[in-house]
């Protein structure tokens, strides 16, 4: 089926001239689902990764569905304040101001093979400090994946200027 239909828009949100890709219509689709899970797994069977990253909080959903179908450990990279262990944090620009994002620092080992995860990449902030986050410790990114990639916004050219290859269902201009 094509997923890019079971995404609804929704425009002005959170703000005016914003149009928002909902992706809780393709959670909700069974077929959408699964097929979004298979599509986003498929390159990465039998590559012996061990370890899924999800950026909070979409990428949970979709993180854990491909840890389990990869028989990788899932590993919640969030926002400040929320891990209850031990933290490593990086800053990242917001459109206004900056925030921080943090992951356990026992959550991954030096060299391990991760798979960062997340519904959606815009300008890559996000994804960039999480991938750059995951390095920090020591682990080896071997890819991030998406549903949606807006590439008019340059996130998935960024992140593939850091060495980490890029891939995403659908795009959306
Ligand atoms: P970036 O840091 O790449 O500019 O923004 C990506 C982050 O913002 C992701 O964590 C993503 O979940 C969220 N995000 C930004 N715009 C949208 C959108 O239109 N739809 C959804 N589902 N998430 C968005």
């Amino acid at each position: 089926m094509n997923l890019k239909d079971t995404i609804r828009s929704i425009r002005d949100y959170p703000k005016p001239g914003i149009i928002f890709r909902d992706i809780t219509t393709l959670l909700g689709n069974p077929r959408a689902f699964r097929q979004s899970v298979d599509e986003l797994v498929q390159p990465y069977a039998g590559t012996g990764v061990e370890k899924v990253a999800g950026i909070e909080a979409r990428g949970f959903i979709l993180g854990g569905a491909v840890a389990h179908q990869l028989s990788a450990g899932f590993v919640p990279i969030r926002k400040k304040g929320k891990l209850p262990h031990e933290t490593v944090s990086i800053a990242y620009s917001l459109e206004y101001g900056v925030d921080q994002m943090e992951i356990h620092r026992d959550a991954v080992l030096a060299g391990e093979k991760v798979i960062l995860c997340d519904d959606l990449i815009a300008t890559g902030g996000t994804a960039c400090a999480a991938a750059q986050l995951l390095r920090n410790l020591g682990a080896e990114v071997v890819a991030a994946c998406f549903v949606i990639d807006l590439p008019d916004l340059g996130g998935a050219a960024k992140l593939r200027g850091m060495d980490v290859p890029v891939r995403a269902l659908v795009e959306f201009e």
